[in-house]
């Protein structure tokens, strides 16, 4: 097992430039939410379970997960979500494991967008690392990136953890409420401190 620390943060907090910081200084990177879209995505490895769970029509025309269609299900439905998580979660867990294995890195980040929404996350990793900013800059940041109204990314916060929940879980925090040039500094200094308890961690 490699040490590991879960990268986590609320939409637009800036896990992706803080990854892309721990990447140039050498650390492996899984990307939790992309494996999870290629399991479900065309032929995915998840596909032939969740078609038996749901039926052969909630695949679209390239063999992957119709995901207008599954998410007005499980929208409607509650169990049907934890079916379909309980079918995607394990798998999910085993492929983030499996692709952090092939990394040559000293230790290996986990970037996993829903880390404290979904709890077995925080016993699987060595550390949690919560990128923060005040509610209101995630907001005009997420709006200025993905051209939505305010409305609308109030309403996915809503679905997320709240601000405080988050910090609550974190070990480590990195402060994005600045200027970019302020993230490096912080990566510095986190990255010598998860390089000693990688190397703890071997002894
Ligand atoms: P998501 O959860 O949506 O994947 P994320 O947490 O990965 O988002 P990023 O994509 O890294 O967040 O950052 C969100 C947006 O805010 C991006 O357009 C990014 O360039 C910008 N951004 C991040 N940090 C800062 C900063 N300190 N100053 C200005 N812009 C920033």
């Amino acid at each position: 097992r490699r040490f590991t620390v879960g990268l986590t943060g609320g939409i637009g907090s800036g896990k992706s430039v803080v990854a892309r910081l721990f990447a140039e200084r050498g650390v492996d990177i899984v990307d939790t939410d992309q494996i999870a879209r290629s399991l479900t995505g065309p032929h995915g490895a998840a596909m032939p379970a969740v078609l038996a769970a749901f039926g052969a029509d909630f695949a679209d025309a390239h063999g992957a997960l119709d995901r207008v269609k599954m998410r007005a299900l499980a929208f409607s439905r509650p169990e049907a979500r934890r079916t379909l998580e309980g079918i995607l979660h394990p798998m999910i867990r085993d492929a983030v494991f499996a692709e952090s294995l092939l990394g040559t890195g000293p230790y290996v980040i986990f970037d996993i967008p829903l880390l404290v929404e979904s709890g077995t996350w925080r016993e699987r990793v060595g550390r949690v690392l919560v990128v923060d900013c005040p509610e209101a800059v995630q907001v005009a940041r997420v709006m200025a990136r993905n051209a939505l109204p305010e409305q609308q990314v109030h309403a996915i916060m809503a679905a997320q953890a709240p601000r405080q929940a988050r910090l609550a879980a974190a070990h480590d925090v990195i402060d994005n409420g600045g200027e970019l040039g302020e993230l490096a500094p912080q990566v510095d200094r986190l990255h010598a401190i998860y390089l000693a308890m990688a190397e703890e961690a071997v002894r």
